[in-house]
């Protein structure tokens, strides 16, 4: 077998089967008024591939195939069901240099990352989902001898997913997979800036017998084909990943259409609470830097409020530096052996630069990078930043920035750094690091959050529910839970005597 370092990625990027369509009732399709938008590389400013850009018509042609599929779908044998998800999922494996290098030329992330973590972790979701599909039972109440209760959970009908770039492939795999496995149709919108993995996807799901149909991509921009997909009539559910500005809009389109069910996962602002009896500080500092500086910042549980107390303060913030001086340099997310690529954009870059103006304005010191990087080139990168004496209402502290920026915030007790974890809108994430373990489950119960972690950070499995609370959103997405948020109840009352 070729190991990924001995793969020439730029070779393999330049042969790309490019991917410019939509995927409706089984097949790619340009827009029906024939317009494209323009798909940009980060790494080098430079237009890669031209995609279709979908509009109300384009939405409403997609969420009709997905209507006329759903019933043959939702009836199928759940074992049927299962046996298709199985084999989409084996075929996102042996995809997987496609789709990897879609996401990479699409959105920067090191090529290493994808086909590591990304292309084995979507398979993993359609797995588990899967597996789920004969899985699902309904129920009979206990009721009085005359009469007979059951209750049926059944599948909702068209969904709609609405996803973001920051990881094209488990984003969208997240949504598609439960929506699936519990017998609904799909329709996704992927991100603009990310689109080309998605149809890919939807392909490979019509390779492994999926049904014509059943799972649509409609690609495009949000304020065109994303809010028709919210708005549209026919659609039971949004599960939607993003901004919290644009989750707030979802809720505004049902409350304005069909009152659909929104599921929202949203932004966060995760704390990383370090006490001073923390057992093993490297590990802590090592758990930081990926926090912060993986895929550049552009992860909604981003460690990016470091809180350290005061006693290991000093020593935390010389170790991280040491670290991310080694370990994170910006450079060609083709090359196997790069660890930090560009940012999404030149909005986002331009949108990091000013945080850093601003944090340096509000009083908080930079103690590393802080620049586009002299390597970059025409690529939209940014060194790995750190700042300390931040103070909590800074807008480094409260905003998030999603990008490489960690701000690093002293604190002295175990109350002041539960009111700082908690002092913020959003709630996604927090990691607290100490040898007490009484004082971890304290913590953990005392910080908002949706998942925290004692000791470690960014673990997880497929068991795990992943989602946030405050403004970090209402989902949850992996664990089981989550296909029964694919599913409405229905009773059935018969008088039987
Ligand atoms: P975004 O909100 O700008 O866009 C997300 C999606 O919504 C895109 O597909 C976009 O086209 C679409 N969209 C935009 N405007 C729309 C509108 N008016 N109507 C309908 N759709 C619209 O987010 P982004 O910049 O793509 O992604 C970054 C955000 O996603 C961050 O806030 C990050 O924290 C969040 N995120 C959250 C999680 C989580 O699990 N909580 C995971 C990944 C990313």
């Amino acid at each position: 077998m070729t190991t990924k370092a001995a793969i020439d990625w730029h070779k393999l990027a330049r042969e790309l089967r490019v991917e410019q369509h939509h995927f409706i009732d089984g097949a790619g399709v340009p827009s029906i008024d024939r317009r494209e938008f323009a798909v940009v590389n980060p790494a080098n400013a430079e237009v890669h591939v031209k995609v279709a850009r979908g509009s109300v018509d384009d939405v409403d042609r997609a969420v009709v195939a997905a209507q006329r599929a759903f019933p043959a779908w939702s009836r199928m044998a759940p074992r049927q069901r299962m046996k298709i998800l199985m084999d989409f999922a084996d075929r996102i494996e042996s995809d997987g240099q496609d789709l990897a290098l879609m996401d990479t030329l699409d959105m920067g992330m090191p090529i290493s990352n994808m086909i590591d973590g990304e292309v084995a972790e979507a398979a993993d979701i359609f797995r588990f989902f899967a597996e789920t599909c004969d899985k699902i039972s309904g129920a009979v109440t206990p009721t009085d001898a005359s009469a007979f209760n059951y209750i049926l959970r059944e599948p909702m009908g068209v969904v709609g997913a609405i996803t973001p770039w920051n990881f094209p492939l488990t984003q969208a795999a997240g949504k598609i997979a439960p929506a699936l496995a519990a017998g609904n149709c799909v329709v996704l919108k992927p991100s603009e800036e990310s689109p080309q993995s998605a149809t890919r996807l939807a392909r490979l799901f019509i390779d492994a017998g999926g049904p014509p149909g059943v799972f649509n991509v409609v690609n495009g921009y949000g304020h065109e084909a994303g809010k028709a997909l919210a708005k549209h009539m026919q659609v039971a559910k949004i599960a939607f990943t993003g901004s919290v500005a644009v989750g707030r809009k979802m809720m505004i389109y049902a409350g304005k259409s069909n009152l659909k069910h929104v599921a929202t996962e949203l932004g966060g602002k995760s704390p990383q609470i370090i006490l001073g009896d923390v057992d093993d500080l490297d590990y802590a500092v090592e758990c930081a830097m990926h926090g912060i500086f993986g895929n550049s910042g552009q992860v909604c549980n981003a460690a990016s409020r470091m809180l350290v107390h005061e006693s290991v303060h000093d020593e935390f913030i010389e170790r991280l530096i040491n670290v991310t001086r080694e370990n994170y340099v910006p450079g060609d997310p083709l090359d196997p052996l790069t660890s930090m690529g560009p940012l999404v954009s030149q909005k986002q870059q331009q949108t990091v630069l000013a945080y850093l103006e601003s944090g340096q304005q509000e009083g908080a010191e930079l103690l590393l990078g802080g620049r586009i990087p002299a390597t970059a080139k025409n690529g939209f990168f940014i060194e790995p930043s750190v700042f300390r004496n931040v103070g909590n209402r800074m807008r480094i502290a409260q905003d998030e920035i999603f990008g490489p920026v960690a701000s690093i915030i002293r604190f002295s007790s175990l109350e002041e750094a539960v009111s700082i974890a908690n002092d913020t809108i959003y709630g996604l994430t927090a990691s607290i690091f100490t040898r007490d373990l009484a004082t971890a489950h304290r913590l953990a119960r005392d910080v908002q959050a949706g998942v925290v972690w004692l000791n470690t950070m960014n673990e997880s499995d497929m068991t795990m529910p992943w989602g946030g609370v405050k403004q970090s959103g209402t989902g949850r997405d992996n664990c089981l839970d989550t296909v029964y948020s694919y599913l409405q109840t229905k009773s059935v009352w018969a008088r039987i005597s």
